[in-house]
């Protein structure tokens, strides 16, 4: 007798949640991204205990029809993609069809969802399977409430920083997420606290405004390129307001926050001397590129990913951080060629 045996469904999810959720700040970042591609212009995110006792997540984007609320729970299930030219031009935030899997496996989830603004659907999920499903009076759109985050994996539960430190990685994820989709309004609150709103009004820099407060705002300057390949646009905010880490210069490309070491740095060596030793700016980059200059399957998390022509962004990135502080006479114009 052979000892491999496929495993079961419930634990083959628990296994690759490890990798999606990895804390409360993984779920909200899953839960915006959906809300996001099914092109909601409101959401709002409601988390009680940093996320560990409940996170919810309301959106007036398309909904759920009725047939696919099953699909929807299963591992590799997507609307998103479905061959692989698809792969290779990702557009929206999500395509791996894991993440409602994942976190249902690791928590109690209530969704309700609705196409048409009369009649949705609730289910209930847990162990990544619906136990209860009911026809549910709803707005359009999709309402899903995540509870007892890791309650079947107590060593996942145990890894989980302070209250304080989730709240922080949740409230980062909202933050970047309402600066790189300002048209959206978006509303966190907190065990009762309201910890941002932003109206939608499409303005990168209000919503700058709410995270960062008023000063900083002031004091942005908007940056804006092109090349055959990107289009870039920006704000960078002026060398009097710098941090001790890096964590303030937010990455996106299509929409999406990225790490990336190389850009990081056409941000800072765009400052030119203009950065105290140890200090770093407060900056946001936006690049659109057609996706098939950028691989987003590096990682399940997604937030790694791979450019072609880095070098290029790299200059058109850095060059025109430069002429913008040049254009204020913050960097002198001899210090162009060096
Ligand atoms: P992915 O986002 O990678 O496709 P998910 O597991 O996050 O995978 O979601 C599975 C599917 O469920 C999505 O492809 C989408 O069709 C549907 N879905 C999930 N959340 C929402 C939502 N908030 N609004 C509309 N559809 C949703
Ligand atoms: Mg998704």
């Amino acid at each position: 007798m052979g000892k491999i045996k496929e495993l079961e469904l419930s634990l083959a999810n628990k296994i690759a949640a490890g990798e999606v959720v990895e804390r409360p700040a993984s779920v909200v970042k899953e839960l915006l991204e959906n809300a996001i591609d099914a092109q909601a212009t409101q959401i709002d995110i409601t988390i009680k205990e940093s996320g560990i006792q409940s996170i919810r997540v309301v959106d007036n984007g398309t909904g759920i029809e009725e047939e696919d609320i099953d699909k929807a729970f299963g591992r590799h299930a997507t609307s998103k993609i479905n061959n692989d030219y698809d792969l290779f031009h990702i557009r929206t935030l999500g395509f791996r069809g894991e993440a409602l899997a994942s976190i249902s496996s690791v928590s109690r989830v209530t969704m309700k969802t609705c196409t048409d603004g009369m009649l949705g659907h609730e289910v209930q999920v847990e162990n990544g399977e619906i136990i209860k499903r009911q026809p549910a009076k709803a707005k359009k759109g999709t309402d899903i409430l995540v509870k007892d985050l890791f309650y079947n994996t107590p060593a996942r539960l145990k890894y989980v920083k302070s209250l304080y430190t989730e709240l922080g990685k949740i409230t980062d994820i909202v933050n970047r997420m309402a600066m790189s989709h300002p048209n959206i309004s978006f509303n966190l609150v907190s065990d009762d606290k309201n910890v941002l709103s932003t109206n939608g009004s499409g303005k990168t820099n209000e919503v700058m405004a709410e995270i960062y407060g008023m000063k900083i705002a002031k004091d942005l300057v908007e940056i804006k390129g092109e090349t055959d390949d990107y289009v870039m646009n920006g704000f960078v905010c002026k060398p009097e307001h710098t941090r001790s880490n890096r964590h303030y210069i937010s990455i996106f490309i299509n929409g999406r926050y990225i790490k990336n070491f190389v850009l990081n740095k056409a941000i800072i060596e765009g400052y030119h001397t203009l950065l105290p030793i140890g200090r770093y700016p407060i900056a946001y980059i936006n690049i659109e590129m057609d996706p098939i200059l950028v691989d987003v399957n590096v990682h399940p998390t997604k937030l790694e990913v791979r450019l072609s022509k880095e070098q290029l962004l790299y200059d058109l990135i850095n060059n025109k951080i430069k002429e913008a502080f040049r254009g204020l006479s913050l960097i002198p114009d001899t210090s162009l060629d060096q």
